[in-house]
């Protein structure tokens, strides 16, 4: 039997528990705008619930290895926590309750009755067969069970996570439960009662706010995507159809770059042959941390949190950031950006159109029913719209940065039902 060493070790800073203190950070700016009393404002800095589990995966050559998992939720005062399901090495509970917290504001935000939850498991997909993946992903959903259900905790995909992963969650959740419960988790395939519009709906919500923040014709705009997996490709693919010129795009394997702009159907085409960007040949390659120093108007991180740092940030040279990932930029970089005079659309504005199309889903889950591509579309562009256009509003009334109008309205919400839901007991 291997264990695989833990992902929490104390004595470091992990790149998780970085994560934690700038969503702590954000949190207690919101917290010091609104004036909230101290006892609410360690209730909403501590998660409601926190599960760690161990995942024992048999692998193809009969070794058992034992991986740790995570579920995190971090607020319900709204309604069902709402959340995505990581696999990555790096994963610890730390990064897991960052982004849990992420979701209760996020959902607050743009208007739908969750709360915030995040899974996750300290693995490499990338290092497991399809079969070992199965196994992983259904022992995980096992252990997890009791928190997880429609009315209770809904999964979706994040990085390392895909359609397939949702489909064996909703299959081991309904053989527990003795009959099908689609609701159990969004993202799910077509055929399995997902919606039409969720695979794109995150990329879609970035172009969405990219182009409500840019103010402007994206005609010749410039863009570079850092993270080219399902929302960095897709943001690239729809911020390029809309007139933009998407000049770089990076993932795990490396970076490329043309100054005349990328094709980026015919990026996507060659990750999908050869699994990543690297070697794309109408291009020139880049190192990771050229691509944030890029001379372009737009950048979109989409891979990780903590990217762009107070290291980096005084060589960012983009107008506009808009938040693809979950806390990309920490909150020394979020001063000097400021102070240079880079807009920031924040993640849980930039990055909302995912969990919007995903309370869709579940919606029509709940009711059995489906809404045409162009429905869901247009339920999605107004939230958006709507949400942007408030916390634009309120930056500009009380002179706040677009992420500090973002977590006071969120954390807002969140704070006003727990004061009218009041104490049990
Ligand atoms: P994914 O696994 O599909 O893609 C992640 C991409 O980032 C991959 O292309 C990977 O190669 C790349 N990457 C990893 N490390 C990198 C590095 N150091 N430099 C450059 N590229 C790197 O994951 P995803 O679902 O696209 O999620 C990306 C981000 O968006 C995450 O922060 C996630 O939490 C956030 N997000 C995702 C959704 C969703 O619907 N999937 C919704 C909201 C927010």
């Amino acid at each position: 039997m291997t264990v695989m060493v833990p992902s929490t070790t104390p004595a470091l800073i992990t790149p998780g528990r970085q994560a934690l203190d700038s969503a702590l950070h954000q949190l207690a700016q919101a917290a010091d705008h609104l004036g909230l009393d101290d006892g609410l404002r360690t209730m909403l800095a501590t998660p409601r619930r926190s599960l760690t589990v161990s995942v024992p995966v048999r692998r193809e050559d009969g070794r058992m290895d034992v991986v740790q998992g995570f579920r995190v939720q971090h607020n319900v005062s709204r309604g069902p926590a709402k959340g995505g399901i990581r696999f990555h090495p790096s994963t610890d509970i730390h990064e897991v309750t960052a982004l849990a917290m992420w979701m209760t504001w996020k959902c607050a935000l743009v208007g739908i009755p969750y709360g915030g939850a995040k899974g996750g498991v300290a693995v490499d997909p990338g290092a497991l067969t399809i079969l070992e993946l199965e196994r992983l992903t259904r022992r995980y959903v096992n252990e997890i069970l009791p928190l997880i259900g429609p009315e209770k905790d809904i999964p979706a995909p994040d990085v390392g996570t895909d359609e397939q992963t949702m489909a064996w969650i909703m299959d081991t959740y309904s053989v527990n439960t003795g009959y099908s419960v689609p609701g159990v988790v969004t993202g799910k395939p077509m055929t399995l009662g997902g919606s039409l519009g969720r695979a794109g709906a995150t990329s879609r919500g970035v172009q969405i706010a990219a182009l409500a923040a840019l103010g402007r014709s994206p005609e010749g705009v410039t863009v570079a995507v850092q993270g080219f997996g399902k929302v960095g490709a897709l943001a690239a693919q729809y911020l390029a159809d809309a007139g933009c010129k998407v000049v770089a795009v990076s993932d795990v394997t490396g970076a490329v770059h043309a100054a005349g702009g990328l094709d980026v159907a015919g990026v996507r085409a060659w990750v999908a042959e050869s699994g990543g960007v690297r070697g794309y040949r109408h291009a020139d390659a880049l190192t990771h941390e050229e691509l944030f120093e890029l001379d372009v108007d737009v950048l979109v991180p989409a891979a990780l949190e903590g990217v762009i740092t107070a290291e980096n940030a005084p060589r960012v040279r983009a107008r506009l950031i808009v938040e693809g990932a979950n806390g990309p930029t920490t909150p020394g970089a979020d001063e000097i950006l400021t102070a240079n005079g880079t807009t920031v659309v924040p993640d849980i504005l930039a990055n909302a159109g995912g969990v919007i199309v995903s309370y869709l889903e579940w919606v029509q889950n709940m009711q059995a029913y489906s809404w045409s591509a162009s429905e869901v579309e247009l339920k999605l562009r107004d939230l958006m719209e709507g949400a942007y256009a408030e916390v634009r509003a309120l930056a500009a009334g009380r002179g706040l940065t677009l992420r500090q109008a973002a977590h006071a309205i969120g954390v807002g919400r969140v704070a006003e039902a727990h004061q009218m839901r009041g104490l049990y007991p």
